[in-house]
């Protein structure tokens, strides 16, 4: 998979991204990343990509013309367009699914916005898709971007050391994951749970499966409707909603 970044910060991009599991991915051709600078493509003789509001109000506007030849420039490096995504905060909330399903197409290029943002003709003419990720607002497109870029590539086969890693994470399969432990067995007068040094695989994915549900109810009970659950899950679901009710009325 190739993956386009433009952006008035390359460096940024390309340091977070050369670094750990991503940047040996992409040392090892399991992903391709390219960071383009926009202000590279800019035709001012004093190389500007932005300018001043139209009606006025604060902070700069990136222009067309520079972000739209440097759009150009990769599509014709990768023989195509590439499925071009503006990282924006008015953008649909990126997800776990839309991540897979991104993480099945060949080319993606992102762009990120700076300063006020972009001309909204650019979003016109060139964007396929608007992403945000989360209802708050950063400076730049460029942390979002490596958000995204990092979530795909986790996704690609031969990334993660495991390949099916990433199927017990929280929001794979619309839960979240179970509390995990490493030595030492106790750690402040803390013991890890008796069951994980039990040998006994079968009540070992058993106490997985449960505190999985059981956290999932407690902090994120939104996702359970979408979560794929057997009869035993559900009994399971049953039996702490009703154990913590009559807690509640006890107190
Ligand atoms: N004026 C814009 C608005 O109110 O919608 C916000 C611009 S923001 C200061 C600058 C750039 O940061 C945006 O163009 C976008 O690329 C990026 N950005 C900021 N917050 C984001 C978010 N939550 N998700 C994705 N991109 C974001």
């Amino acid at each position: 998979m190739r993956i386009d970044i433009l952006t008035l910060f390359p460096e940024m991009c390309e340091s977070v991204l050369s670094t750990s599991i991503i940047g040996r991915a992409r040392e090892n051709n399991l992903v391709e990343i390219n960071c383009h600078n926009i202000r590279d493509y800019s035709k001012d003789k004093h190389k500007r990509v932005d300018d001043a509001p139209y009606g006025g109000g604060t902070g700069m506007i990136m222009q067309t013309q520079p972000i739209f030849d440097c759009f150009t420039s990769v599509s014709e490096q990768i023989g195509q367009k590439p499925h071009l995504i503006f990282m924006s905060p008015q953008g649909k909330t990126l997800t776990q699914s839309r991540v897979c399903e991104l993480s099945k197409m060949n080319n993606i290029a992102i762009l990120c916005g700076h300063y006020e943002g972009v001309d909204e003709r650019i979003i016109e003419e060139i964007v396929d898709e608007e992403i945000s990720i989360g209802d708050f607002v950063l400076t730049g497109g460029e942390l979002p971007a490596m958000v995204l870029a990092d979530s795909i590539s986790r996704m690609l086969p031969g990334v993660l050391a495991n390949d099916e890693a990433f199927q017990e994470e929280s929001h794979f399969d619309y839960l979240l994951e179970y509390p995990q432990y490493t030595r030492p067995f106790e750690w402040h007068g803390k013991k890890v749970p008796e069951v994980l040094i039990s040998g006994h695989h079968f009540n070992i994915e058993k106490w997985k499966r449960q505190c999985s549900l059981e956290r999932t109810l407690k902090r994120r009970p939104d996702m359970l409707k979408k979560a794929q659950l057997s009869k035993q899950d559900k009994d399971f679901i049953e039996k702490i909603s009703s154990q913590e009710l009559e807690t509640k009325q006890e107190k």
